[in-house]
């Protein structure tokens, strides 16, 4: 029998990430926690607890001891079948929220498709931040799309599911919006041995050589399966600004726009596509 406080201030990894563990085991909030130092865990919790702890020590993400992920104001449950929602990504949801807000009037439900939706967050948090949209969201791996089910439904999530390699079981279905976070990450590069990445699937993170391959496929495909003035939005790795707007460009794309995340890195292209492309000249750039 130990005390609260004690096996907190024992524990070998960041005292807020203890706490966060601690009241996973315990099924108790912060704020209890923070009340209840003195109280003693029963052998059972403390073994879980010390579990816990030594797998974060050892470098498994928080998020998926703990089975969960905040993203866009809304908790997502994930596993290592999936990529873990970041921060960077809600300025996606942030740019299709605005865009699709702008052209109301033309599109009062537009369709929306998300790509290697994962766990769900961005097709879900469209299909919750967007009322009236119809949204798609597009999944190879089935154990990521099984998730994403559940995240929909958790959520109360109005959109469609379909087990799908990009585009392949979309038919000739158009849309007039398509998301995605793609793996962009190159094969080689030495960040996926670090970190969080090391536990995350790897189909999710990494895509060629030159860390295009997905957005290049994506790119690709998308024009037949957009309305004409249709959007894609894509988000992409730390130095591939300028290729993805190049392939957006040669893909018959205009009206690109770009978008620097919380670190002051352009991390988000977006186009429109095909005819009133011309005429949407936003070309707003946020962030320092
Ligand atoms: N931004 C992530 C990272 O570098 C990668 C996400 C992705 O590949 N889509 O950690």
């Amino acid at each position: 029998m130990s005390r609260i406080d004690e096996q907190l201030a024992r524990s070998r990894i960041a005292p807020a990430e203890a706490r966060l563990l601690l009241t996973q085991v315990l099924g108790r909030s912060h704020a209890w926690l923070a009340a209840h130092g003195e109280e003693a865990l029963s052998e059972e919790q403390s073994g879980r607890f010390a579990g816990l702890v030594s797998r974060r020590a050892q470098g498994e993400p928080i998020a998926y001891l703990v089975g969960w992920r905040e993203f866009y104001g809304r908790s997502f449950a994930v596993t290592p079948e999936v990529l873990i929602p970041r921060p960077e990504t809600e300025l996606l949801v942030d740019l299709a929220v605005a865009r699709l807000a702008g052209s109301r009037g033309k599109a009062a439900a537009p369709r929306i498709l998300d790509l290697g939706t994962g766990s769900g967050c961005l097709g879900i948090t469209l299909a919750l931040e967007i009322p009236g949209a119809r949204v798609t969201a597009a999944e190879v791996s089935p154990a990521a799309l099984e998730l994403a089910r559940s995240n929909a439904r958790a959520l109360a999530a109005p959109l469609r599911l379909v087990e799908s390699d990009w585009f392949s079981a979309l038919a000739d279905a158009r849309f007039d919006l398509v998301v995605a976070n793609p793996p962009y990450i190159a094969e080689n590069d030495p960040h996926l041995r670090q970190g969080d990445l090391r536990f995350e699937p790897q189909r999710a993170l990494a895509s060629g050589a030159d860390g295009l391959a997905a957005i290049r496929r994506i790119v690709a495909r998308a024009p037949r399966h957009l309305e004409a003035g249709g959007w894609l939005m894509v988000e992409h790795g730390y130095d591939q600004a300028e290729a993805v707007a190049a392939l957006m460009r040669a893909a018959g794309f205009a009206a690109i726009e770009q978008r620097r995340d919380l670190a002051g890195i352009l991390r988000i292209c977006a186009a429109r596509f095909g005819k009133g492309a011309e005429t949407a000249l936003d070309v707003g750039a946020s962030g320092p």
